[in-house]
């Protein structure tokens, strides 16, 4: 018998699903030829349970959502004091895919847009001991940063995540704006890493797959401070936690930061895979898949959904009861 939790869940699916506005990303042929009409929506409360309908276990490419994520490894592998001279945490209101930098400090503005998400990938890549500031660029060290990122990622999951190799291929073979983007930071001379390593790291962890069951379990586990509440694993220290869903409030929607903070009101990520993930912080973790976009990038129903949620179950962060 279904559960009250996902009867409700049946009713958001219902009410969603006639939403096909907004189109499915095309920058690579790949994104462009998933089913547009694919949804899932899943939780997992503190306890770990997964409730979920639709197509929860559809596998897309977690795409920016990874930045969040990589930010958080960052934080945890290198600390704040390093992660923070590159980084900064300001909301920059502009596209993901902006070639933007804050003027003065000439840092990527957050690590939510892709020039800060390309700097946190050349912090994993760059050796944290090494006094004389030299690089490790080769494959060897692509690999392992690799390697470290999807072990965390499918920790945070609770299962073993994967990467979609055709995506990734394709991204490389399309990708001048963000190589564009990594060159222009080396350009003022403090980028950690090789660029051409820090946007081959970038890209394969966009074209990690997760379904909407994991990103909900990788929600929760962000909601936990940290612990993945199925396998009761530490992924991250509650500061980093702490931190990384600050910056998912203030910047992790893209320019419709603004809006989805005043109306959902949760700390959130997306990607142009048709996957959100928000976090409703020491109560649980949502996420949604559905592939149209709209005008931000972001899912059209993904956002419809979290709406939902938040306001029939009232879970708008400054709620007052
Ligand atoms: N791979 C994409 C890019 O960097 C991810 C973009 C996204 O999800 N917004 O361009």
């Amino acid at each position: 018998m279904a559960s009250v939790v996902e009867t409700y869940l049946h009713r958001i699916q219902s009410a969603c699903t006639p939403m096909d506005a907004g189109t499915l990303a095309d920058y690579i042929p790949q994104l462009a030829a998933v089913d547009p009409d694919r949804f899932g929506v899943s939780v997992v409360v503190h306890d770990g349970h997964v409730y979920s309908v639709g197509d929860s276990t559809i596998e897309f490419t977690i795409q920016s959502i990874s930045k969040a994520l990589t930010y958080a490894l960052a934080l945890r592998e290198r600390g704040f004091d390093d992660v923070d001279a590159q980084i900064g945490v300001e909301p920059s209101g502009e596209a993901f895919n902006e070639i933007s930098v804050d003027h003065r400090t000439r840092r990527p503005r957050n690590p939510m847009i892709n020039a800060g998400a390309i700097t946190a990938t050349a912090l994993l890549l760059q050796r944290p001991h090494d006094d004389e500031g030299t690089r490790d660029d080769s494959g060897t060290a692509v690999d392992e940063a690799f390697a470290l990122i999807l072990e965390f990622y499918s920790g945070c999951a609770g299962r073993h995540l994967t990467m979609d190799d055709e995506v990734y291929r394709s991204e490389m073979a399309t990708g001048s704006r963000n190589r564009a983007i990594a060159y222009m930071l080396e350009s003022f001379g403090v980028f950690p890493s090789d660029p051409e390593a820090a946007v081959d790291l970038y890209v394969r962890q966009c074209s990690v797959t997760v379904t909407s069951d994991d990103l909900a379990a990788i929600g929760s586990t962000l909601a936990n401070g940290g612990v993945n509440p199925r396998t009761g694993r530490r992924m991250l220290d509650t500061a980093v936690t702490r931190r990384v869903l600050s910056v998912m409030t203030t910047c992790g929607m893209y320019d419709g930061a603004g809006d989805w903070v005043t109306t959902v009101g949760l700390p959130a990520k997306s990607g142009v895979g048709g996957g959100i993930l928000a976090v409703l912080p020491g109560q649980l973790g949502i996420g949604v898949y559905s592939p149209r976009l709209d005008e931000h990038g972001n899912s059209v129903r993904g956002v419809e959904a979290c709406r939902h949620l938040s306001d029939d179950l009232g879970l708008h962060m400054f709620n007052v009861a």
